[in-house]
């Protein structure tokens, strides 16, 4: 694997600049149940912060709440001090319209627990879409930058497979790419590994691994403990649609201080 990684070329006094977000106070129902309570949580720019916590606690909307793929009933949310799906004027925030909502995602690339890459396209076609469609390279310069991508993660004898012929790890290796395409500011990752046989489980994180000192901002919702003790500079434990705790990950995994974290590790490690 390539070593190089310049995913948004930034010098280094602007590299702890962009991809911070400000979650306020939101909350999301459906119907009479809250997913998520008035969750509140800052994340600086170009970290790296593990999300952990039981099954149905709210992970995984919390995420999909930062690029909008799920609407908040309350609070909001900024990325950059801009706001997620919505425009203020005066006291009062009106959702954008599909397309700006679109076009906001691009500065968050988001990883999913099964990969979704288009089947009909190869590896290439999968990298080099968004990017051309977006408008914000030609299709050469994205091919280019496809194949500095793919040696990233590894795979450019792959750049003209079908996704089917890979394996998924490799898949997922491909996906990762895929987001990175479009220079995100900030990069999502939604149980990464859940879908990967174990043995698969390394390689992928080994990506993700790299992408932590690249200056992109990662959220990742994971169950790797491991993971999150190596690469996590903050872990938020989450718990009935709300943040029971966090911190560095030393003190959340080595000495949490609250009960139902204690468990949790204590069932997973
Ligand atoms: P986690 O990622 O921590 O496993 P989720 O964020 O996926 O949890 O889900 C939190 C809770 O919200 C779960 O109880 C889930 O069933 C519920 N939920 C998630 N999405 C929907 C939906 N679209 N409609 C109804 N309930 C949902």
């Amino acid at each position: 694997m390539s070593e190089a990684l310049e995913l948004y070329p930034r010098t280094a006094s602007a590299q702890a600049s962009v991809g911070k977000i400000e979650i306020a106070n939101i909350s999301k129902r459906y119907g009479a149940f809250t997913a998520l309570d008035d969750v509140s949580l800052t994340i600086e720019p170009g970290t790296v912060t593990v999300i952990l916590g039981p099954s149905g606690s709210g992970k995984s909307t919390l995420l999909r709440t930062i690029n909008h793929l799920e609407r908040v009933d309350e609070g909001f949310i900024q990325i950059d001090g801009d706001y997620v799906g919505y425009r203020r004027k005066g006291n009062k925030l009106y959702e954008l319209k599909e397309r700006a909502i679109l076009k906001q995602r691009i500065q968050v690339g988001y990883v999913f627990q099964n990969f979704n890459l288009f089947p009909h396209m190869t590896v290439l076609d999968n990298i080099i879409e968004a990017p051309i469609v977006h408008g914000l390279l030609t299709r050469r310069e994205a091919i280019n930058r496809a194949f500095e991508l793919l040696d990233t993660v590894g795979l450019r004898e792959k750049a003209h497979a079908w996704p089917r012929q890979l394996s998924g790890g490799q898949q997922q290796r491909i996906a990762i790419a895929r987001a990175l395409a479009l220079n995100p500011k900030v990069m999502l990752f939604d149980e990464p590994t859940s879908a990967l046989d174990p043995e698969l489980v390394g390689e992928v994180l080994e990506v993700i691994k790299k992408l932590a000192s690249s200056g992109v901002t990662l959220v990742v919702v994971t169950h790797e403990i491991g993971f999150a003790r190596q690469v996590a500079d903050r872990v938020v434990f989450m718990v009935d649609g709300k943040i029971v705790e966090s911190g560095s990950a030393d003190r959340v995994l080595n000495r949490p201080g609250h009960q139902r974290t204690q468990r949790f590790l204590e069932r997973v490690l």
